[in-house]
């Protein structure tokens, strides 16, 4: 299965010169939802995570929301094992709201759409420490950060994508004057 093309053909992944939000240009932008919109999609890209962790036999998956959701769900579906997802609250850390309780579980997968910084999967395992659940591996449909581990656990993806990103003044596609667009607006915005 190409799920690179999967990405591509849905515009889930485009190539171009974007603005990303932490003010550094890129060739590339993954916006997963545009791919897992498409349920058989979703279907095809949670079976190629699960199959990627399941030596690991976790007994339940756990995702930060919003952007893990769909993909961690359809990873637990092929596990057959529970879904549970943590959302950031209104001071900024990451919680288990809905009465979710993951201390029954020993052996969790952490299942997002993008690893990048891994900022989000490092927080989640530390919630989950707090509850006294184990982490026996982390997965993504695509890894933008060159990273094989997150707190010495291993990374499983589809995707190996490591971002291209460059500050404004030394940004390739600035110097040859290709538009710049700030994804999800569809509007130029410099570069012009
Ligand atoms: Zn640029």
């Amino acid at each position: 299965m190409d799920y690179k093309k999967i990405l591509e053909d849905t515009d889930a992944l485009i190539h171009g010169h974007f603005l990303l939000s932490s003010g550094l240009h890129s060739d590339s932008y993954i916006q997963c939802a545009k791919a897992l919109k498409f349920p058989w999609y979703a279907e095809e890209l949670g079976y190629g995570i699960s199959v990627k962790i399941s030596a690991y036999n976790p007994d339940c998956v756990v995702s930060p929301a919003i952007g893990g959701i769909i993909i961690g769900y359809e990873v637990s579906k092929h596990l057959n094992v529970p879904f549970l997802f943590a959302e950031r609250t209104d001071d900024g850390t990451m919680r288990f709201r809905r009465d979710f309780d993951p201390s029954q579980f020993k052996r969790i997968a952490i299942v997002e759409d993008v690893i990048t910084t891994g900022k989000s999967t490092k927080e989640v395992m530390e919630l989950l420490h707090e509850y006294g659940a184990p982490t026996v591996c982390t997965a993504s449909i695509a890894n933008r950060g060159n990273l094989n581990e997150i707190n010495g656990f291993p990374i499983k993806t589809l995707i190996e994508l490591p971002l291209n990103n460059y500050k404004a003044e030394e940004c390739p596609l600035c110097k040859d004057k290709v538009p710049l667009v700030k994804p999800g607006t569809r509007k130029f915005t410099i570069g012009l």
